[in-house]
């Protein structure tokens, strides 16, 4: 009797055991029809971007797939090439400090920040011939610069720097400045914050003729000059016309940043901003 009882009490424990692995399993199962159909959705979504981009990354997949709803008109590239540089997501907000210190490819923009205590190696001072007062360069791009403004002056053109490297407590002294003037808004379509400002890298600077002030630079001869000649040294225009959305910054026709001669020249046939070509081109 008392055998039975126990065969009993373990045919009990074997079925209920049986059913709970069924039951598990059977869970398991469905789980997997679930993400099995999400992904089938999301690579058909996605046959419309191409992914033998280079930069394409799988685990961007979402924010490509949002964006691409949003902004419908934009090409398979610039859908891939927005996202990767965070434009997705309102600026200054996923921010992530640069690895690239002391490189002349460094992208600083609302999404790339530089630490606090960066000072660039290499600053050098900028002769006074082309310079407003004492102001500083990385070397490299100060001797481009500098050729640069001497062949300028050789065919009548005066080129001086009113802005050159910014200190992080500079910057944060001409930002808090406009902010309390104009509200961060309207600072920030114009100004840096500090950190994010790419006068602090040394390979920007801001320029004038002499005359004007550097804000009406756009109306003089020696900005048509510097549309022919500035990628010839090596310098971009930085913040071109109708790329605001990209570069988060209004149209500034006086600031100009050093990224070497070759890719000055890329850009300026490619017509991109220094973003996008960071993004499609020197990103690892
Ligand atoms: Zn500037």
């Amino acid at each position: 009797m008392k055998k039975l009882f126990w065969y009993l009490l373990l045919i009990f424990v074997v079925l209920v055991m049986l059913t709970l692995i069924l039951v598990v399993d059977k869970k398991v199962d469905n789980k997997d029809e679930v993400t099995q159909d999400q992904t089938k959705e999301k690579l058909s979504l996605l046959n419309n971007i191409d992914k033998k981009i280079d930069y394409f990354h799988y685990n961007y997949l979402d924010r490509y797939l949002d964006y691409q709803k949003k902004y419908s008109y934009l090409s398979d590239i610039d859908i891939v090439t927005r996202v990767n540089l965070g434009l997705d997501q309102p600026f200054y907000q996923n921010t992530k400090p640069s690895n690239e210190l002391n490189k002349i490819t460094i992208l600083v923009n609302k999404y790339t920040y530089l630490p606090e205590d960066y000072v660039p190696n290499n600053l050098i001072k900028i002769s006074d011939h082309f310079s407003s007062s004492t102001r500083e360069l990385v070397y490299e791009a100060k001797e481009s610069f500098e050729k640069m403004a001497t062949q300028a002056k050789k065919e009548g053109y005066t080129i001086r720097v009113v802005s050159a490297y910014r200190s992080y407590y500079y910057q944060k002294g001409l930002y808090d400045n406009y902010a309390s003037r104009d509200g961060i808004d309207i600072a920030d379509t114009y100004s840096a914050r500090p950190g994010y400002s790419e006068h602090q890298t040394g390979l920007v600077i801001d320029i004038d003729n002499g005359k004007l002030d550097f804000n009406h630079f756009e109306e003089t001869e020696e900005f048509t000059w510097m549309e022919n000649n500035a990628h010839l040294y090596g310098f971009i225009l930085r913040y071109p016309k109708d790329k605001e959305e990209i570069t988060g910054y209004d149209y500034e026709a006086w600031h100009y940043r050093y990224v070497g001669k070759e890719i000055a020249k890329s850009i300026k046939e490619s017509n991109l901003t220094f973003d996008e070509y960071y993004v499609r081109y020197l990103e690892n």
